[in-house]
């Protein structure tokens, strides 16, 4: 059998050192800034993390696992992978601005939670019910019982809503007690995306994610936008409010400016602006690392353009007015010009990828003819 395609993990190949040391003297892993935000506002941390879920062998979330990442980085892994996966796995809960609040490394996804006047607005409720409702805990272990009143899925993939079950009951939400907010064909892209090609994605989703390989530095190591896709029970529970239009909409006494962006990171997605924390929360469009265009999972593929127009424009209407952007993978930014800073550079990426594609394409055609 060809060496290359054995199971067992091995040693990095000369080609693979290159390429690390490579990327080690580029990039500046003396800047220790991220390290500084990720942590800022924490108002609690279990000291292990591991959430049980039904299966007493395996438990749905781990991070106890990836105890190895405190070491240097190996020669086996990508140094901006190591540090990043350093990065997401610092969990727990943390305050954004008083009344905004985030729970970090329960799952791949942030579940955030906005103070409202009667309880609690909960913003994507990550990937299983078990996580889930694990994050929900440790925000009652701090603010005493909690009641949910509402509910954002700020898109279709399943990281953003299917823990939904772990947190409210769909009683409450049949029964108008509970409102979920999603933007226009939620629906249907989150049925097309993880039922239709569910089987196919999800299968396709263990190989990128690596969700049953080994932690370790020659297994799963992380995979940027958080450490792994968690095990554990998938929900869906249909959105009773669609947001089709970019608009001001008053949810538990918070005013929720939305705007939309759909055909961006996901094929329905909003973000919203909330006036009274000068807070500009960005959903999944913007993050600390640059996402795929063409998923190797087989999501829907991306509009780069529309991507960069869609950051372009949160800045010419909100930028003046940002004091913190956050979003649901990675941690916050704060300040105005940092805000700004983070915005445009997220912005020039997706405009760059898109612009050098029609580039470099035209040059291939013009040395073809
Ligand atoms: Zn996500």
């Amino acid at each position: 059998m060809n060496y290359h395609f054995t199971a067992e993990p091995k040693e990095a190949s000369e080609h693979t050192k290159r390429a690390h040391a490579a990327l080690r003297s580029y990039l500046d892993f003396e800047d220790k800034e991220d390290f500084e935000l990720a942590q800022k506002g924490m108002l609690l941390q279990k000291e292990s993390l591991t959430i049980p879920g039904n299966d007493p062998r395996q438990p749905v979330w781990d991070l106890e696992s990836y105890g190895f990442l405190k070491g240097d980085c190996p020669e086996t892994v990508n140094p901006s992978l190591w540090r990043i996966s350093q990065l997401n796995i610092i969990h727990g809960l943390f305050e954004v601005v008083p009344g905004i609040y985030q729970v970090r490394g329960y799952d791949i996804s942030y579940i955030t939670f906005i103070k409202g006047q009667r309880g609690w607005i909960c913003m994507d409720p990550i990937t299983s019910m078990e996580t889930a409702r694990a994050a929900k805990d440790l925000l009652e272990e701090h603010f005493g019982s909690c009641e949910i009143t509402a509910v954002l899925y700020t898109h279709g993939h399943n990281d953003h809503f299917a823990g939904a079950k772990g947190i409210i009951r769909e009683e409450d939400v049949s029964s108008g007690r509970i409102k979920i907010y999603a933007p226009e064909h939620f629906l249907e892209t989150a049925v097309i995306e993880n039922v239709y090609a569910g089987q196919a994605m999800g299968r396709r989703a263990m190989y990128v994610y690596g969700s049953f390989l080994p932690r370790s530095p020659k297994g799963n190591v992380g995979n940027g936008i958080g450490m792994t896709s968690p095990l554990g029970t998938s929900s869906l529970i249909a959105p009773t409010n669609s947001i089709a239009e970019d608009q001001t909409v008053m949810i538990d006494g918070v005013e929720f400016q939305f705007i939309m962006a759909p055909g961006t990171e996901a094929p329905a997605e909003f973000m919203f602006y909330l006036p009274q924390f000068k807070a500009l929360c960005t959903a999944e469009l913007t993050n600390a690392s640059l996402h795929n265009i063409y998923t190797i999972r087989g999501a829907e593929i991306r509009d780069a353009k529309a991507w960069a127009y869609g950051i372009d424009d949160l800045i010419t209407r909100f930028g003046d007015r940002t004091e913190v952007v956050f979003m649901t993978h990675h941690w916050p930014r704060w300040g105005n010009s940092v805000c700004r800073e983070y915005l445009e550079n997220q912005r020039d990426l997706y405009k760059y990828l898109h612009d050098q594609t029609l580039n470099l394409a035209k040059l291939l055609f013009d040395r073809c003819v």
